[in-house]
């Protein structure tokens, strides 16, 4: 016998169904650690930490077991990648839920070491959200000669990062690694690691290693540009300042601006081109996601 539809049955089947959803999965920052593990939300974060993971291994941003993925989950949590795994290999298995200490509190792993770095991005800021870690050769050939990338080039680079910043060389995994970042992180979301990589925070996972892309990416088109041997030509100063105006309406971090994020600047008006083209950038990269 073929089924009828019947549209009363079905919705009470859908508000069964949520009500199940509800009783069985509290909010994350409500749950005890293993609640908070086994949410929803925190199945579709490592989800995310996963194909981040194998993206940064795809594109030769890790090597080895290099490289660490993390996001915060409610206000008392940080999802992580372990230690000792390669970022292209892992499985849901793997992630590890910490506390805002460092100390693993559900999951069958150990976490990285340089969660530590993680911890002091997430304190500094509560505007970072997830923190991407990785050894892309161009960026950290940078960080090598001690060298900040230019700015002024590539209009994608100037609205999504700027000026990045380069942090003093520290014994990786140690508390004194991880506070080298301290002094940049609130206008900076991109910062060189001297002599080791680069480390970006974002509202997301997936903006955070968004955030490596344009840096990598340009990086090697400034490499590039350099062997020409012609001068690079700089976008006019009037364009970056329209360029400023609208990185502060998105409430993106940048040094040349003030603290006062968020705010329109009222001397220079963002044009509703550079938006156009702001939004093309982002569905252009949610598409590649
Ligand atoms: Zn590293």
């Amino acid at each position: 016998m073929s089924q009828v539809a019947n549209p009363v049955t079905d919705k009470v089947k859908e508000v069964f169904e949520a009500v199940v959803d509800a009783l069985r999965v509290p909010k994350p920052e409500q749950g005890s650690p293993s609640a908070v593990f086994q949410s929803f939300e925190a199945e579709a974060l490592r989800d995310e930490i996963i194909r981040t993971g194998r993206k940064l291994w795809e594109r030769q941003y890790v090597d080895g077991n290099g490289g660490n993925i993390s996001c915060r989950i409610g206000t008392d949590y940080v999802l992580c990648t372990p230690t000792m795994i390669s970022k292209g290999d892992m499985t849901a298995a793997d992630i590890c839920l910490s506390d805002m200490d460092g100390k693993i509190v559900a999951g069958n792993r150990l976490r990285t070491s340089e969660l530590l770095l993680h911890l002091e991005i997430y304190r500094a800021t509560p505007r970072a959200r997830a923190v991407v870690h990785c050894h892309p050769p161009y960026a950290t050939a940078f960080s090598l000669t001690g060298t900040i990338p230019p700015v002024g080039l590539i209009s994608e680079y100037e609205i999504f990062i700027g000026p990045a910043a380069l942090a003093r060389f520290e014994t990786p995994g140690t508390q004194a690694f991880a506070e080298t970042v301290l002094p940049f992180v609130q206008d900076h979301n991109t910062i060189l690691l001297a002599n080791h990589g680069v480390v970006c925070w974002s509202d997301s996972i997936t903006r955070a290693e968004w955030l490596v892309e344009i840096l990598e990416s340009y990086c090697k088109t400034c490499v590039i540009a350099g062997q020409i041997g012609k001068p690079l030509i700089p976008i006019p100063d009037q364009k970056i300042q329209e360029i400023l105006a609208l990185k502060r309406r998105l409430g993106f971090p940048d040094s040349r601006m003030s603290h006062s994020m968020g705010e329109d600047d009222p001397a220079v008006p963002a044009s509703p081109e550079l938006e156009r083209i702001v939004r093309q950038v982002i569905e252009r990269q949610e598409a590649r996601s």
